[in-house]
């Protein structure tokens, strides 16, 4: 949760990190860009071969790294 004071103009810097990841359903390699600025993400990427949305699950751990989790839409 980010609060802004009203005065100040926060400016937060996106780190933006390109990974590759396996696509689920058709199992070729796409690349994804991710932010991690943010502490836990829940999207949907559509696939750029087969175009199915892949679920992309992104958390943090006690250290700081990032935890990618990749599912098909109808795992969950
Ligand atoms: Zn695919």
């Amino acid at each position: 949760m980010i609060t802004l004071s009203g005065i100040h103009t926060i400016l937060i810097e996106m780190e933006l990190l390109n990974t590759q990841i396996n696509c689920p359903y058709c199992g070729e390699p796409i690349d994804i860009l991710l932010d991690d600025s943010v502490e836990q993400q829940d999207y949907y990427e559509d696939c750029s071969v087969c175009c199915r949305p892949i679920r992309v699950c992104i958390s943090t751990d006690v250290d700081g790294d990032l935890l990618l989790d990749i599912k098909r839409d109808d795992e969950c």
